[in-house]
């Protein structure tokens, strides 16, 4: 397991030293992370590495999942796609399903959750359970990783009277914040650089990888990695590569996705893909188990072009997770690509499946470009999207909501021995 201590090699001893700094006043302090799925997408994929660090600096935290049945996830998928701006249809009984799921999931973590100092929601999903927790001692922050820019407002409105009663919300960026009653905090997510989805592998595994799944490593690779939602857009990646092989014929197309478990419409789009593709030979569509995070990996890092051609999104963790590798992305001009990819300079952001395969012809006619593209990439990840910045915004939120109405607190200036 990686301590707090390994990441001095990425971001200098600095870094650490202020992240344990900020701890001090933290220590034991009990934080429990709730969301609803271990695996699959881009929350899990935090949890899984913040929650562990946040104990090495001293923290009591942990992390819990809800439960529920597929009724439940079908409606908070609804949910999502709603407040992503889909004029979903809601139908009757939707609103008593989420508020039981979330009454029947508070009589399991009810005395976790009343004993905590900090709970911190993330997405909608576990929203109902402050209500439950009428013995609450600590401050509740809803963390929302969705892109809500525009949500569809009767959906919004029945959410939000739950996110009313919290503490604070978080968002991914100020386009996503709304009127609420409390105070908001901006911090955009991170990837982890020292785990399998983000180490340094050798050409070696890049190239079993690819014949592994059937690849032509002497022909082009065109990569979209993400869970088979439509608002991926996994169709229009599809029909940016078939312009895009009409001047580069040796490209292969993979679609890499899995499942994620609070995610009831991944079949259906797999199988709209997989009609799309038809007998198409050159088109991959790899359906990966969740922890196939090393194949992830060597497919980023193996790839000439890689897309994230979604049409909303919260943040996007799969196009920072190719920055990092040095890869320019062609991204969706939505949501959280937006603060990644600085047009022309780490990627280019794309609104239509023609405007992608024109990004991707320059690309692979100015290689030079390309990798200078991909140099400053991954230095705006090692600036911006890491873990241990993830890290410190917490820290200093947590506090803040502690310490708050202190005047002041004192930082020791030295690490702890
Ligand atoms: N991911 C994965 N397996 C898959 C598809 C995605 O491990 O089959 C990972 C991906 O590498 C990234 C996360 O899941 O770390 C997806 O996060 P993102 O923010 O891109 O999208 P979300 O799924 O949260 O909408």
């Amino acid at each position: 397991m990686t301590s707090i201590q390994d990441y001095v090699a990425v971001t200098g001893e600095n870094v650490i030293d202020r992240l344990r700094q900020l701890a001090r006043p933290l220590r034991g302090t009990k934080v429990v992370h709730v969301n609803s799925t271990y695996v699959g997408g881009g929350v899990a994929e935090i949890l899984s590495k913040l929650v562990p660090l946040q104990k090495d600096l001293g923290l009591d935290a942990r992390w819990e999942v809800i439960r529920g049945e597929e009724a439940f996830f079908q409606v908070t998928k609804s949910f999502h796609n709603a407040l992503q701006g889909v004029p979903v249809q809601l139908w009757d009984g939707v609103f008593k399903v989420y508020e039981e799921t979330g009454a029947q999931n508070s009589e399991e973590l009810r005395s976790t959750l009343e004993e905590a100092d900090i709970v911190i929601i993330h997405d909608p999903q576990p929203l109902p359970l402050l209500r439950s927790c009428p013995n609450r001692k600590g401050k509740w922050i809803w963390r929302c990783h969705i892109d809500l820019s525009h949500p569809y407002r009767p959906v919004w409105q029945y959410l939000r009277k739950y996110v009313m009663e919290y503490d604070a919300s978080i968002f991914s960026l100020a386009d996503f914040a709304q009127p609420l009653p409390h105070i908001q905090y901006l911090m955009p997510p991170s990837i982890d650089p020292l785990s399998e989805k983000n180490m340094d592998l050798t050409p070696e595994q890049v190239q079993a990888t690819k014949l592994q799944f059937g690849l032509d490593p002497a022909r082009l690779i065109m990569l979209q990695v993400s869970r088979f939602d439509r608002f991926k857009d996994p169709l229009g990646v599809i029909k940016s590569y078939r312009l895009v092989k009409s001047f580069a014929p040796s490209l292969q197309l993979v679609l890499a996705g899995g499942e994620a478990t609070d995610d009831p419409e991944g079949a259906a789009v797999l199988a709209e893909v997989r009609n799309e593709v038809g007998g198409d030979k050159d088109i991959h569509v790899l359906l990966l188990p969740p922890d196939a995070h090393v194949t992830i990996n060597a497919l980023q890092r193996g790839a000439d072009l890689v897309v994230q051609k979604s049409l909303k999104e919260g943040f996007g963790l799969t196009v920072t997770e190719a920055l990092w590798k040095g890869k320019p992305v062609i991204g969706g001009d939505a949501g959280g690509i937006r603060l990644q990819i600085v047009n022309h300079h780490t990627g280019f952001l794309v609104k239509t499946p023609e405007g992608a395969a024109l990004r991707a012809r320059y690309l692979l006619r100015h290689p030079d470009k390309a990798l200078e593209m991909g140099r400053i990439a991954k230095e705006l990840v090692r600036q911006n999207f890491l873990l241990t910045r993830n890290l410190q915004e917490y820290l200093s939120i947590l506090v803040a909501l502690i310490y708050g109405d202190q005047e002041r607190i004192e930082l020791q200036l030295k690490a702890a021995p």
